[in-house]
């Protein structure tokens, strides 16, 4: 059985992130979706709501399960019986970080591999955060976020 862990802070899941499940769900058994509960980061939504979101956005794949991780994604991944860690690739400007994060994983441990994948084209632009600071000033954002979440953007902002 393929199995593999894909984690992030997810705040809120979008259509890139959803795209990238999509597509990791046909090469994989089974998916995580692990969402990072640190402390450390500001996010609009709290751990619990993000799991929530990725949940109802995410029910049409049977393969994929939504999960709350604290601590290191290597330990959870191996605690999972996975063997790999997805990550997505936008622009160039997610290259280096996210080697740095994959070659520290790799120093933790050897045996887990990180996969990157693209989404499709119309998402490669957009994150959480560029998508809630355009929701902030009132800009359309419904082409990158399930109406769920979309719904959920707005309470937040009105409630602030
Ligand atoms: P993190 O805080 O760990 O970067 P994110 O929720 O922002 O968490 O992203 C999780 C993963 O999904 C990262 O690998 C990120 O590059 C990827 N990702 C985010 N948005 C997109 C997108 N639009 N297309 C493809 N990958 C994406």
């Amino acid at each position: 059985m393929t199995k593999a862990v894909y984690p992030g802070s997810f705040d809120p899941i979008t259509h890139g992130h959803c795209d990238l499940v999509e597509r990791a769900a046909r090469q994989f058994d089974q998916v995580v979706v692990a969402i990072a509960n640190n402390i450390n980061k500001q996010t609009m939504f709290t751990v619990d709501e993000r799991v929530e979101l990725a949940e109802k956005v995410l029910a049409h794949l049977p393969n994929v399960t939504v999960i709350s991780v604290t601590g290191l994604i290597v330990d959870f991944t191996e605690q999972q019986g996975a063997t790999a860690i997805l990550r997505g690739l936008r622009a160039v400007s997610d290259f280096e970080f996210e080697f740095q994060l994959a070659s520290m994983n790799r120093n933790l441990k050897p045996d887990i591999e990180t996969l990157f994948m693209t989404p499709a084209e119309q998402y490669a632009y957009i994150s959480s955060s560029l998508v809630k600071e355009v929701a902030r000033f009132n800009g359309d954002v419904s082409m990158f976020l399930h109406p769920l979440v979309l719904e959920r953007v707005k309470q937040k902002l009105a409630a602030q």
